[in-house]
């Protein structure tokens, strides 16, 4: 199909909710995707920190390809052995006791709101409701997780909002400090800011945050929808700051590109919920779950790709900061943990992105300035300084 038939049927057929990019990808393989246009694009955004391991990795296609043929879909009033086996490889890697299984990171933020009130409500008092997030935060787009958001830009037009939410400056900590009260149940914060422009707190304020929810028994939500599953060059981005949350949520990375997110939490924060509390028709089922087995056992299996992310990350901002120093004007700073990187212009960047498209290489812009940088962990030297040349050729022009 012609791109012009795309788009206009695009317009047609599909609520106009994105401002997307002229082009239709129709294949991918790693890190290289080719578009209907027939030319071949560097995928910077994988599918925004989705695609962990590239597209279509062998192993996890091979992972889809079995299950499909064995058992897509069955309820949760059964045993899931996969969704039994995903959850023993996140609980064994993690801090966490327990997993619940759904389907995006919405719906993974959704269950932690829901567990925290619960737990804070049976285990404390009927008027312990209230959660604190961060400004320019994201927790995803449904009505809870709306209210979550600390971005009146994402809220506008869709109140009223829930009740019980107040939101402080993220990495300032007296300012959480003072926002506490007797009705607080817990603290939601994402450890390293994703859509908010990338934005790596300080080493001691995450420390901080968890004494005073130790000292206060206030439960602490760590979001790793973004962060998580290695993208930081470590399985999970809390283990850079020497603390764990109460509950943590993933998703995007974690089914290796396959729909599926997850809230992780320990046996004391789980008992919150008794059966009918909480439930998800399809969270957790077989053919998820198979391709989220087989995406963390490939990041885990031999060390290679949390080593390749944390050294492609140093890497990759070595460069961006190099073309920073080549464009102090237009580059106000390069910044990320790993493979989540950000590079802050003076000036709008989706110009920036539509001529990186025209020259080969997908990537993304949040928070208005804020180039995102989030490729497969998988990505190569090579492929790195590919894009900083074009990068150099978009902005230097
Ligand atoms: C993307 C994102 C979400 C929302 O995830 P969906 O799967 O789009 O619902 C929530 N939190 C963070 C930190 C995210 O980056």
């Amino acid at each position: 199909m012609e791109f012009s038939k795309i788009s206009e049927d695009s317009a047609r057929y599909i609520l106009n909710t994105y401002n997307r990019l002229p082009i239709a990808i129709r294949k991918g393989r790693g890190i290289k995707a080719w578009g209907s246009d027939g030319k071949e694009y560097l995928d910077f955004v994988s599918g925004i920190a989705t695609n962990v391991l590239g597209h279509c990795h062998p192993k996890v296609v091979v992972a889809i390809q079995k299950q499909a043929q064995r058992l897509i879909h069955i309820s949760n009033y059964y045993h899931i052995e996969n969704q039994i086996r995903l959850a023993k490889l996140l609980v064994t890697n993690s801090f966490a006791e327990k997993a619940f299984f759904c389907n995006s990171g919405a719906e993974a933020n959704e269950a932690a709101i829901k567990l925290a009130r619960k737990y804070s409500i049976e285990n404390f008092t009927q008027n312990r409701f209230k959660i604190i997030t961060a400004l320019n935060s994201f927790h995803g787009r449904t009505m809870a997780t709306l209210t979550a958001t600390g971005q009146e830009k994402f809220q506008k037009g869709f109140g009223p909002l829930l009740q019980g939410f107040s939101y402080v400056p993220y990495n300032d900590f007296p300012a959480l400090e003072a926002a506490l009260d007797k009705a607080t149940c817990a603290i939601m914060l994402e450890p390293i800011q994703g859509e908010g422009g990338i934005k790596v707190p300080s080493a001691d304020y995450l420390k901080n945050v968890r004494e005073l929810c130790d000292k206060n028994n206030i439960i602490l939500i760590f979001d790793e929808v973004q962060s998580g599953m290695g993208r930081t060059g470590k399985l999970f981005a809390y283990e850079h700051f020497g603390i764990t949350p109460d509950i943590m949520t993933l998703a995007k990375g974690l089914g290796g590109g396959v729909p599926i997110g997850c809230m992780l939490t320990t046996n004391k924060f789980a008992s919150g919920f008794q059966p009918g509390n909480h439930a998800s028709t399809f969270g957790g089922n077989p053919l998820a779950c198979a391709a989220a087995i087989a995406t963390i056992e490939t990041i885990l299996e031999d060390g290679f790709v949390l080593d390749n992310c944390t050294r492609m990350g140093e890497y990759f901002l070595t460069k961006l900061n190099l073309l920073k120093s080549y464009y102090p004007e237009q580059i106000v700073d390069a910044r990320g943990k790993g493979l989540i990187v950000g590079m802050e212009l003076m000036r709008d960047g989706l110009p920036i992105v539509k001529a990186c498209l025209e020259k080969g290489a997908l990537i993304n812009c949040t928070a208005g300035n804020v180039l995102r940088f989030t490729p497969p962990l998988i990505v190569e030297e090579n492929e790195i300084d590919k894009l900083i040349d074009i990068l150099d050729d978009v902005i230097g022009k």
